[in-house]
């Protein structure tokens, strides 16, 4: 039955509070509408030449760099996201963009794994599209997560209904908008809008395909359902992701470099470092360079070109920081800069580092998806591997040292998708992106997540 006028979402800045627009939301009746279209717009997407999709894509490119100022204002807008970040996120995309053009046709041709003349026979893998997907998305870092997924999607032949997140909804239309401009047919790739009750109305479809990036509370939901409806599913989920300093580092470059990866995009990453292990004998000197670097950030107008530490983008977050912070404090943890929330219109926390922290306090094992962090002394590698793997997570794990040896020793007794040596926060479009334990299931990106938007057929082909 058709609904009524749909409601409306409100599109907020989490860094004034102030309203940018009000949205209306898919129902249920909506939802069913564009999912009937996508599903009858596949067929013809998956015949269209493989070339004619690349082509599709390339000019979608174009169209993010011939646009690239007006979408990093809307992304720092609508997340609070430094504007030099947004900037860097478009130019991130980019690269991904780039990545997918050039490996696509490849990783998707048919291959012959086996031909035998006086067997009068051949093998051969072809990679069908899955169908009709559904692409539930995050607000972080919406362009990456977002064509990780419908950018491989599409080239492999999919129709996509694209829900982006309720936090990055105007990014989601632009992204609409210029595929669409780029010659993707208006019903191979549909944004979905709204929050978690239009999520959930899209999985009521009979999509061929679930890939979901956000919290893992979420996931799990997702998770079972696909499980019921025996679909691939793919869950990209949180981190708790720990970074190990050992004691013969070059301190000043680990601390900056770590401290990046903590506060970067206000923490507010799957892979910023979230916990942080140093060797007993470089900690002190760690911890200073550390904090001076910290306490050099700075916060305020994310459309300020200095501006390093933006707005939290869903508020509720502030408790989840605020609890994290009283919790090591009462537990014994010491404050040696921020702890609080600051008191202006929007959403903000102070960037905050805690020393003499353990696995007894929430912020070693929670995710804090905020620019807080804390500090842990450890005595052995052995130690750091045991703590680091303290953990129901595992997206990413990274070491400093100055032999590399060592690093793979450690990070090879690490239970994480990514393993970094003397780097951390960093995605690659040529490696699996991938989660382990309750970071999720499955993986994105490198020639791996191309295929992984197709089912492998399998032809036995006997002559006659
Ligand atoms: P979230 O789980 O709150 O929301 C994610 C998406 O799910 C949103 O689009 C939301 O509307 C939708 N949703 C909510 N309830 C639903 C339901 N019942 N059915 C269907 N859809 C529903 O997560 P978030 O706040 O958007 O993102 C933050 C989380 O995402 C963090 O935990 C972060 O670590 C994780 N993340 C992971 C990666 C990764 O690559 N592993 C990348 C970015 C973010």
């Amino acid at each position: 039955m058709p609904a009524a006028d749909p409601a409306l979402m409100k599109i907020l800045n989490p860094a004034t509070g102030a309203t940018i627009a009000d949205i209306p939301e898919d129902g249920a009746f909506a939802v069913r509408k564009k999912y009937e279209r996508a599903r009858d717009a596949q067929p013809e997407w998956a015949a269209t030449p493989i070339k004619k999709r690349v082509d599709a894509i390339r000019r979608f490119r174009d169209c993010v760099t011939a646009r690239h100022e007006t979408l990093a204002r809307t992304l720092t807008d609508e997340v609070g996201k430094p504007i030099v970040q947004s900037r860097n996120e478009l130019n991130g995309l980019l690269k991904r963009v780039e990545f997918f053009i050039a490996e696509a046709a490849r990783v998707l041709r048919e291959e012959k794994v086996y031909a035998s003349d006086n067997e009068k026979l051949e093998e051969r893998i072809s990679h069908e599209p899955l169908g009709v997907i559904a692409n539930i998305s995050a607000w972080n870092y919406p362009y990456f997560v977002g064509s990780n997924v419908f950018i491989p999607a599409l080239l492999a032949g999919n129709t996509v209904l694209y829900k982006p997140s309720e936090f990055a909804t105007l990014t989601g239309q632009h992204i609409a908008e210029m595929l669409h401009m780029a010659g993707v047919p208006a019903d191979a790739f549909i944004a979905v809008i709204g929050g978690g009750n239009t999520g959930a109305a899209l999985l009521r479809q009979p999509v061929d395909g679930v890939f979901f990036t956000g919290s893992y509370a979420t996931g799990t939901k997702i998770g079972a359902l696909a499980g019921k409806k025996m679909i691939k599913v793919q869950l990209e989920l949180g981190g708790k992701d720990p970074v190990y300093v050992c004691d013969d580092v070059d301190i000043k470059a680990a601390a900056a470099g770590i401290a990046d990866g903590a506060f970067y995009n206000t923490g507010q990453s799957c892979c910023s470092v979230e916990r942080i292990y140093v060797d007993e004998k470089v900690h002190d000197a760690f911890v200073a360079a550390f904090v001076a670097e910290v306490k050099g950030y700075k916060i305020g107008d994310p459309l300020d070109e200095t501006t390093y530490i933006g707005a939290i983008t869903r508020r509720p977050q502030l408790d989840v920081l605020t609890r994290q912070a009283a919790d090591a404090k009462r537990k014994g943890a010491k404050l040696l800069t921020g702890g609080s929330v600051i008191k202006r219109k929007g959403n903000w926390f102070e960037p905050t580092v805690f020393v003499g922290v353990d696995h007894r306090m929430a912020l070693m094992k929670d995710e804090s998806f905020g620019p807080i962090i804390g500090i842990q002394k450890v005595s052995s590698d052995a130690e750091a591997v045991a703590l680091m793997n303290d953990t129901p997570y595992g997206l990413t794990a990274g070491v400093y040292t100055s032999d590399e040896k060592r690093a793979r020793r450690i990070l090879a007794q690490v239970r994480a998708g990514s393993a970094y040596w003397n780097c951390c926060d960093r995605v690659s479009p040529r490696l699996p992106w991938s989660g382990v334990g309750h970071s999720g299931i499955g993986l994105t990106l490198s020639t791996y997540g191309i295929q992984t938007f197709t089912r492998p057929k399998a032809w036995h082909l006997r002559g006659v």
